[in-house]
């Protein structure tokens, strides 16, 4: 963002009906995550994760949000700071009961930016479901028992600490394993040499033709993999159709979909989209890409990116909305400052605490 750029979104009026009597205060802060095992994907390997923290204080209610920036989509958590600061006078100054009016506003000042739009969007629903006293799934109205079990992810590692993680994730009854590599088929047989639970598998666009992402598919069948995830890369569509017609198990488009305007374009190519939090901007667009994937009659996911238990909280709050759940961004963490959604014999528990119900740890 340029100083231009900066100066043009922050000194913008207010529209009408926007300012509140009383201002709010708005932290900002980046958190380092410390990851437990090294996380590898085909597209990066990392130690930790810095994050956006943004805290919003208002008539005595601290209200929290998380944005997670993702590298593929050129956002950092500088990045993502910086475009959360140039919206403060914005947030600090608006009432925000009109929620809806709020973050369109802020739609329409900050072109990009989703984590960013994440970690303001879930703190104002963090804030309005603590005022009114509900737990955010009541206010939806949605029923807490019917959250799905979440996968547990098994990134891409040797076969030996592949066997330990899974050892390690023996309290989730589905796994979620990375591949994408030329390594696949160790992979796999490093997992089935512990566990004969069902699979999930996430090539993340690793493999490059439709061949070899059909050779691929129909071998997983054979290994008890419920669903693969973005076998090849997103901008292959006509491919992704292709192979959609010549398997067996469903297909589930993560990085072909980040948004609601996405869903009717990808709808004839898969089966299911994978919708996060981190890449649509926040629990209301989610909700939008919920509707919008229904209404074409797609299976829904929610994922996450590497997140604490704001992030995961928020998205396990709608997840009694979706088939499929893999929420475990904040387990993969050694250092987690919050304490919210928990899992149990692999099935999420929400809190029954006002607003997302997060806690302190420790
Ligand atoms: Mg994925």
């Amino acid at each position: 963002m340029t100083r231009r750029e900066w100066f043009q979104i922050s000194a913008a009026p207010l529209a009408p009906g926007l300012r509140a009597a009383e201002p709010a205060s708005l932290q900002l802060e980046i958190v380092r995550l410390r990851l437990r095992h090294t996380w590898t994907t085909v597209m990066s390997s990392s130690e930790y994760r810095d994050n956006l923290h943004v805290t919003y204080t208002r008539d005595g209610i601290t209200a929290r949000g998380e944005g997670a920036p993702i590298p593929r989509y050129q956002e950092d958590a500088a990045s993502a700071r910086q475009a959360a600061e140039s919206l403060r006078g914005l947030i600090e100054s608006a009432d925000p009961w009109p929620f809806r009016k709020l973050t369109a506003e802020i739609a329409r000042r900050l072109p990009g930016q989703y984590a960013a739009k994440a970690a303001i969007d879930i703190a104002l629903v963090d804030w309005l479901t603590q005022r009114l006293g509900v737990p955010l799934y009541r206010y939806l109205g949605l029923d807490p028992r019917d959250t799905p079990v979440t996968t547990f992810s098994i990134g891409i590692d040797t076969p030996e600490i592949t066997r330990q993680k899974v050892r390690e994730a023996a309290a989730f009854p589905v796994l979620k394993i990375k591949v994408g590599l030329a390594t696949d088929e160790e992979t796999i047989a490093a997992v089935r040499a512990e566990t004969s639970k069902p699979l999930r598998v996430d090539a993340n666009e690793g493999w490059k033709d439709k061949e070899e992402a059909v050779r691929k598919i129909h071998w997983l069948e054979s290994q008890g993999v419920e669903f693969v995830e973005q076998p090849m890369p997103a901008a292959m569509l006509e491919e992704a159709r292709w192979v959609r017609s010549r398997v067996h198990i469903p297909v589930i488009a993560d990085e072909a979909c980040l948004h609601p305007e996405d869903i009717p374009r990808i709808a004839e190519a898969y089966d299911g989209v994978n919708i996060k939090l981190m890449k649509c901007g926040g629990i209301q667009a989610a909700l939008r890409m919920i509707e919008t994937a229904r209404a074409f009659g797609l299976k829904v996911m929610l994922g996450c990116m590497i997140e604490s238990s704001i992030g995961i909280t928020a998205a396990a709050h709608l997840s009694p909305l979706a088939d499929y759940a893999d929420l475990d961004g904040n387990l993969l963490i050694a250092n987690d400052p919050y304490r919210g959604v928990t899992v149990e014999d692999g099935k999420l528990v929400l809190p029954n605490r006002p607003g997302l119900g997060l806690i302190r740890a420790n």
